[in-house]
C-alpha cells in the first residue's frame, strides 16, 4: 500500500455530491428540531463544576464584605502624610485579617495592619511597611504613598444585586470559587442528559475478546464514551449490536423513551450490511443527510419517540469528527449551555494541505509556538477517516472551507481548538 492509498478515504468520493448539505445547515437543522431540557437540580457547588446553570446568580452580599488592606504596613489617614519630608506618627495597635482594631484613629496616629484586616475607623490609606521606620511607638512616613492607596473597597469584587454568573454559563473552577465567595452551598442546574450509545457491525470485537480472522477491535464506543465524559452526560453503553434488523430492532426499542438521545456508529451508508436508516424509518421520524464534509459525510438525525438519535458514520475519525461538530453541540443545547461551539482561531499553516473542492475538511493538525514564537498548525500524518492515531495526535481540526483547493505552507488556515483555556 503505498501512502497515497492510506490517505485516500474509500468511502466517499471526492467530488461535489448534488444532494449533501452543508455542515452549517445540518447544524442549523439540528439546532431548530431539539429544545432544551427544563428540569433543574440543586447540587452542592463542588460537584457542578462542568455543569451548565438554570438560573442567574446575583450577589447577596459585598465581596470583599468591608474596606481592608491589600498590604501588610499600617493604617493612616490621608490628612497626616507630609506634603515633603517626613512625620511621626504614633502606634496605637494592630489588626489582622478576621481581627478587627477596635478603636478609632484620631490625627497623628496609625495602627498596624496586615493584608485582609479591615481598616479601622478614621483610617483610607495604608502604608507598606517597607515604606516606615519604627522606633518603639513610633513610626515615621515619608510622602511616597498616594492618599487611598493599599485599601480594597467593599464589594470592589462583587457587589451587592451584581449579576455574578449568568444561566446557561458552564461552570469553571474560577465560577465555583465565586459561588463559594457569595456563600452559596449550592446551585440550580439543569439537571444531566441521559446519553446512550451502541456500534454497530459483525466485524466488532470488545476488548478482551480474542480476534478472530477479519475481526476488529470496537474503537468507537471508547472514544464515545471519553468525549461523552468530558460533557458530563450520564452515559449508558449498550455494547456492540450485530448488523442484523431484528437485533437492531431491539436494542432501538430499549434505547427510544428511555434517554434522552442515542448515538449509534456504523450502519448508515449504503451497503448492505447497513441497516440503521431502515430501523430507524420503521421506529422514529429520521433525516438522512450526505453531509458535504470530510470525513464523516453520511450521518442520520431524528427522533426515537422522545429521543433524540445521532447515527454517525462507522469509520473511527468520522465518529469523531461527526461528534465534535454536531453531537457535542446539540448537548450543550438541550442542557440551556450559551456557548455551544468550540474557540476558532485563523493561524499559518506550515504543512502543504492536499484538497479538493465540493467538501469542508477537518484534518487534524498539531497548533504549537514556532521558533520565534508565532503559533503555526501543522497536520498529523495520514489523514484517512480509519486513521485514528491523526486524531490522537492532534489538539485541533484545520477547517478547510468548501472550495478550498489545498493549502500551501504559510497559508492562514481556520483551527478549531479541541480544549479551551479553562
Ligand atoms: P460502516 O459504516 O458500518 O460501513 O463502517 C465503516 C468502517 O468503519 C468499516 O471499516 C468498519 O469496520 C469501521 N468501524 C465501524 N464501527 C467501528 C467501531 N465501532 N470501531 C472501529 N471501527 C469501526
Ligand atoms: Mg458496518
Amino acid at each position: 500500500m503505498t501512502e497515497n492509498d492510506i490517505n485516500k478515504d474509500y468511502s466517499c468520493m471526492d467530488d461535489y455530491d448534488p444532494n449533501s448539505i452543508l455542515p452549517d445547515e445540518a447544524l442549523r437543522r439540528i439546532f431548530a428540531t431539539i429544545s432544551a431540557i427544563t428540569e433543574t437540580e440543586s447540587i452542592p457547588i463542588r460537584e457542578a463544576l462542568g455543569r451548565v446553570l438554570a438560573t442567574n446568580i446575583i450577589s447577596e452580599i459585598n465581596v470583599p464584605s468591608g474596606r481592608n488592606s491589600a498590604m501588610d504596613g499600617y493604617a493612616i489617614n490621608a490628612a497626616d502624610l507630609p506634603p515633603e519630608g517626613t512625620i511621626p506618627l504614633e502606634l496605637i495597635g494592630s489588626c489582622f485579617a478576621g481581627k478587627p482594631f477596635d478603636g478609632e484613629i484620631k490625627k497623628g496616629e496609625c495602627v498596624r495592619i496586615m493584608t485582609g484586616a479591615i481598616m479601622p475607623e478614621g483610617s483610607d490609606t495604608v502604608v507598606m511597611q517597607e515604606l516606615v521606620e519604627v522606633s518603639g511607638n513610633q513610626i515615621s512616613i515619608g510622602n511616597d504613598t498616594k492618599s487611598g492607596s493599599n485599601v480594597r473597597q467593599a464589594g470592589e469584587d462583587l457587589a451587592i444585586g451584581d449579576l455574578v454568573l449568568e444561566k446557561g454559563m458552564k461552570l469553571s473552577p474560577a465560577d465555583i470559587g465565586l459561588l463559594a465567595s457569595l456563600g452559596l452551598a449550592e446551585v440550580s442546574l439543569t439537571r444531566k442528559l441521559r446519553v446512550a450509545f451502541f456500534s454497530t457491525g459483525d466485524e466488532l470485537r470488545s476488548v478482551g475478546e480474542k480476534l478472530d480472522n477479519g475481526a476488529i477491535y470496537d474503537s468507537n464506543r471508547y472514544t464515545l464514551y471519553g468525549m461523552l465524559s468530558r460533557l458530563g452526560v450520564d452515559i449508558i453503553d449498550m455494547g456492540v449490536v450485530k448488523d442484523d434488523p431484528e437485533l437492531m430492532d431491539q436494542a432501538f426499542l430499549e434505547a427510544a423513551d428511555n434517554t434522552d438521545v442515542l448515538i449509534t456508529s456504523g450502519g448508515v451508508s449504503v451497503g448492505e450490511a447497513d441497516y440503521v436508516k431502515e430501523t430507524l424509518l420503521k421506529h422514529g421520524e429520521v433525516d438522512f443527510w450526505k453531509v458535504a464534509m470530510k470525513p464523516g459525510r453520511p450521518l442520520t438525525f431524528g427522533k426515537l419517540g422522545s429521543t433524540y438519535f445521532f447515527g454517525l458514520p462507522g469509520n473511527p475519525v468520522s465518529v469523531m469528527v461527526t461528534f465534535y461538530q454536531f453531537v457535542q453541540p446539540a448537548l450543550k443545547k438541550m442542557v440551556g449551555e450559551r456557548s455551544t461551539m468550540p474557540i476558532m482561531m485563523k493561524v499559518a499553516c506550515i504543512s502543504k494541505l492536499k484538497k479538493r473542492p465540493g467538501r469542508v475538511e477537518y484534518q487534524r493538525g498539531i497548533l504549537e509556538q514556532d521558533e520565534t514564537g508565532r503559533m503555526v498548525v501543522r497536520k498529523t500524518g495520514a489523514q484517512g477517516s480509519g486513521i485514528l492515531r491523526s486524531m490522537a495526535d492532534a489538539n485541533c481540526f484545520i477547517v478547510l472551507p468548501l472550495e478550498n483547493n489545498g493549502v500551501n505552507p504559510d497559508d492562514l488556515v481556520d483551527v478549531q481548538l479541541f480544549h479551551g483555556v479553562v
